[in-house]
């Protein structure tokens, strides 16, 4: 679909443009964010936790405008969502022609066709050049257990093996998949069975090549599990929540190799690393690996709610008719939000624009390493990079240390995130449309954070 440029700027002259700039007018939080905080805590549930306590107003480029008029640096994306940036122009005019056209019918009722060209798109876009299928999900966790559904349908076996440090979501069967108990799982078991868990390569903490760490892996699935028994392997090709793990060269395409060879479905959990994030349009394409499923979401379509299972059309196509699906699956505002979005990935270079930034928040942060050892490892690929904050005398993590510095970088106006296992990671997902002055802005932030903490 394309959509026309007159719209698209007559859209963008509707309002001001947001000045792409940090700029800090009161105390983070301001009065009015204070405000809303105390209304917050008196309506909603607890347990939703915000990492910053600012309420925004407007976003867009690579800044989140909040309530008070502050204008912080955005370095996390909505956590890998807004990769086209917020309110992409192209987003907002597919969004805003499909709202007064027609908002809902439910795909599974009368069908409409952006459904069927956001599946033409992922089966075009995700690696491999074999016959595929797509089915459109809501959330990243409802396509993980459909990916699940499809895969134990197809090859009639039951058992899924997923990785130390993974994260899949926070429904009943992806916090069995989930590996971290606190805050994902503690409390609320029981958890689905038949899901057995594998040693992930981790090269900085376990000193293992690709090929020795899929071996480790390999061989615990061939004892504990059989692959007889064994309908899925699920793994992020680099972990998000979990750390921004980079598995050592080697590994994934070892793994697809004896999932093939014994009929065991590779799924590909893709909803953070997907889209043009990792410099590649999938984090698979690096090592050319070739998934049975590649499960997407939160890139897909500029902070609309979509999300897909894409694969084999055998493996796609095992279950019954009927046995997938669901209300909002691929609603119709979502869907033309994806195909502006991936236009806009593939039109504007993001992919090559991943890449640049990559590089920036690498290079700077290595340098800053040189002379700190408290940064224990820099890592990950394209706009998705982690720093990984230990102690310099024992290498344990620093969550202590992690958490002042991200602390410090939202009261100075730069939104960033923390992930791990151990806490002891900031990991920095910045929106690809950010411009270079502002990225580099906020590597000075969170670099002058580290110093003073
Ligand atoms: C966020 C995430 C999910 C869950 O997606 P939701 O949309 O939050 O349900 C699953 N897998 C990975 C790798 C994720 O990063």
């Amino acid at each position: 679909m394309s959509i026309d440029t007159a719209t698209i700027t007559a859209q963008t002259l509707d309002r001001d443009e947001l000045v792409q700039e940090r700029r800090l007018v009161t105390e983070i939080p301001g009065p009015v964010s204070q405000e809303l905080m105390t209304r917050k805590l008196a309506a909603v549930s607890s347990a939703v936790g915000t990492t910053m306590p600012v309420f925004a107003a407007r976003a867009g480029g690579g800044v989140v405008v909040d309530v008070d008029g502050n204008s912080l640096i955005d370095l996390g994306s909505g956590i890998a969502v807004t990769g086209v940036g917020n309110s992409a122009p192209r987003v907002v005019a597919a969004v805003q022609q499909q709202v007064a056209d027609f908002t809902h019918t439910c795909f599974m009722v009368t069908p409409y066709d952006s459904y069927v060209a956001v599946a033409e798109a992922l089966n075009r876009l995700t690696p491999g050049d074999h016959d595929k299928r797509s089915a459109l999900f809501n959330s990243g966790a409802e396509a993980v257990e459909n990916a699940v559904k499809i895969a134990r349908s197809y090859t009639k076996k039951q058992a899924v093996v997923a990785f130390d440090h993974a994260y899949h979501g926070r429904t009943n069967l992806t916090m069995a998949l989930t590996a971290k108990s606190m805050p994902y799982k503690s409390g609320f078991g029981p958890f689905a069975s038949e899901i057995y868990r594998a040693p992930m390569s981790y090269p900085f903490r376990d000193g293992l090549t690709g090929p020795e760490a899929a071996k480790r892996a390999i061989s615990l699935i061939e004892k504990q599990i059989g692959a007889d028994n064994l309908a899925a392997i699920i793994i992020e090709p680099i972990q998000g929540e979990g750390g921004f793990v980079v598995p050592a060269e080697g590994f994934l395409p070892a793994l697809v190799e004896w999932a093939s060879a014994n009929g065991v479905v590779f799924i590909a959990d893709e909803v953070q690393t997907g889209f043009a994030r990792t410099g590649d349009m999938f984090a698979s394409d690096h090592e050319g690996i070739v998934p049975d499923l590649v499960v997407t979401a939160k890139g897909i379509a500029g902070g609309l709610p979509l999300s897909a299972v894409t694969g084999r059309a055998e493996i796609m196509d095992a279950p019954h008719a009927g046995g997938l699906g669901g209300t909002y699956g691929g609603n119709p505002l979502a869907c033309v939000a994806a195909l502006a979005a991936i236009e806009t990935y593939e039109e504007d270079g993001l992919v090559d624009r991943a890449r640049g930034i990559g590089e920036k928040l690498v290079s700077r942060f290595r340098e800053a390493a040189a002379s700190d050892a408290r940064i224990g490892d820099v890592r990950g690929r394209g706009a998705m990079i982690a720093v990984e904050f230990v102690d310099p005398e024992t290498n344990e993590p620093d969550a202590t240390l992690t958490g002042r510095v991200a602390k410090a970088a939202h009261a100075e106006g730069v939104i960033v995130l923390t992930c791990g296992t151990y806490g002891n990671i900031i990991r920095f997902l910045p929106p690809l449309t950010i411009p270079d002055a502002l990225l580099d802005e906020g590597i000075d932030v969170v670099l002058q954070a580290l110093a003073a903490s």
